[in-house]
């Protein structure tokens, strides 16, 4: 029906100019998206690009675009917009760690404080990939894996690796992991294997010949040990070693010049994560991109009322609309008597990270997906494509903090995170409520969850069904 009918039909009936206007306001926004679409079209045709399998069939604004989404996103009159593809045809692909890294890791017995770190967590988790759908996973080798050790010495890869690692960690730090690693000691030869896994399964989702998925979904899901997080530029921290994500998150924000998200979910803060984003985001030259990281916790961090009391001032003064210079000369006359440990807080708040504080038991499903939801929001606001997320299990109802996040809390969690249609790699961090498992392997991989015998593949505890929650989100 045309505009002109729909402006007569309107006055007939009821003679709204109201209606009218109305009409007139719609018909001109189905240009706009008709005048996009063609300019889409084109640029897809013009690139010959056989990245993109089937037509396209919609376009949707970023973020929260719904259904399947292509890895391609393009701009149209200065906004972002996904291209969705017909999801009958939509391929998902998740990324995870080799079977021989996997092996790598649990050689390493851990123990640590309380002797949390056990390779159980790993075969748990190991468990929970061999649960989904065989097609939709994919096994990617890191560099460890493909190397010959014996004959090069130091290997080929290694002046790389320690690039990357320098991004995140001082010259000192560096330099006692590659000591380590040519004594090879088993925790830096786990520590190693984690990151070089992460950074690999980084390399396949952002790499553009994941198009090949468009109108479907890649992520990936790094389930490694040690943990990283709450390791500094210059320190190890207990149960961690290299912070894996922050290393991967810079290289990422390094090569592509964008701004890096990380979402930190485990219940402890991690510091470590925060200290090498404010050391890097001051040092970072142009070209390279920033990186902010959103932390949910509810144990070992910043007390709440503090965090709330800088956040709601540097909102107050943020609507101001000062320039950045001036919001910190006012932030720092608020706050002029702030300890040190608290003056932490309010760097990392003027310089764009979120902090999530709850009390341990309030840190459950609800506060989890409103932190999560806030985070994708704040990503999206800066500009940000890439999220990586430390994924810490030790927020489950059941561990040791007492935490009460529940399988489906994380399943809502990596919902909204997939609904984001942003690029996604996880990381596993903390989580020790394994419970008893007899670590006997899954006979035939690919076999439905509900077929199985949950409490011997997963464990009894909680750490299990997390994870085995998350990943159905993302192989979904
Ligand atoms: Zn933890």
């Amino acid at each position: 029906m045309s505009f002109s009918v729909h402006c007569s039909a309107a006055l007939l009936c009821c003679s709204s100019a109201l209606l009218c206007f109305l009409l007139s306001l719609l018909k001109a926004f189905s240009t706009l998206q008709s005048s996009a679409w063609v300019s889409v079209q084109k640029r897809i045709v013009a690139a010959q690009t056989k990245t993109i399998p089937q037509p396209v069939q919609k376009l949707q604004r970023l973020p929260f675009c719904r259904g399947s989404w292509s890895q391609e996103r393009v701009h149209v009159k200065k906004k972002r917009f996904c291209l969705m593809a017909s999801s009958a045809d939509a391929a998902t692909t998740l990324f995870v760690v080799s079977e021989l890294a996997h092996n790598r890791m649990l050689a390493w017995p851990g123990g640590g404080a309380a002797n949390m770190e056990v390779p159980a967590r790993l075969v748990s988790a190991r468990n929970a990939i061999h649960m989904l759908p065989p097609a939709v996973v994919r096994e990617v080798d890191d560099v460890l894996n493909l190397s010959s050790r014996e004959q090069d010495d130091p290997p080929p890869w290694w002046s790389t690796l320690e690039t990357d690692l320098s991004r995140a960690h001082t010259h000192g730090f560096v330099e006692d992991v590659r000591t380590q690693f040519f004594a090879e000691d088993p925790e830096m030869m786990a520590s190693l294997t984690a990151v070089t896994s992460v950074l690999a399964i980084s390399d396949q989702v952002v790499s553009p010949s994941t198009l090949g998925h468009a109108g479907g979904f890649t992520s990936g899901l790094a389930l490694v040990r040690p943990a990283g997080h709450h390791s500094t530029p210059d320190r190890r921290a207990p149960l961690c070693v290299i912070n894996s994500v922050m290393v991967a998150a810079l290289r990422e924000a390094h090569s592509k010049g964008k701004v890096v998200g990380v979402l930190d979910v485990d219940v402890h803060f991690a510091t470590g994560s925060q200290k090498i984003a404010l050391r890097w985001n001051e040092q970072q030259e142009a070209g390279e991109g920033r990186v902010i990281v959103a932390d949910v916790y509810g144990a070992m961090g910043p007390p709440a009322r503090f965090v709330e009391k800088v956040q709601l001032y540097y909102a107050e003064v943020q609507r101001q609309g000062l320039d950045a210079a001036s919001l910190r000369a006012e932030m720092d006359a608020e706050f002029a008597s702030a300890k040190p440990h608290e003056r932490e807080v309010i760097d990392m708040i003027c310089d764009s990270h979120l902090l999530f504080p709850y009390g341990v038991e309030e840190l459950n499903d609800d506060a989890l997906l409103e932190a999560t939801t806030h985070s994708v929001e704040h990503f999206v606001k800066h500009g940000v494509e890439t999220i990586f997320i430390s994924l810490g299990l030790d927020a489950a109802a059941g561990d040791r903090e007492g935490a009460q996040v529940h399988p489906e809390g994380f399943k809502k969690m990596a919902q909204v995170l997939r609904k984001s249609g942003l690029k996604l790699i996880f990381a596993l961090e903390g989580g020790y409520h394994v419970g008893d498992l007899d670590g006997g392997d899954i006979k035939s991989s690919g076999e439905g969850v509900e077929e199985l015998d949950v409490n011997r593949f997963l464990g009894t505890g909680n750490f299990g069904r997390c994870l085995h929650a998350v990943a159905s989100i993302l192989a979904e």
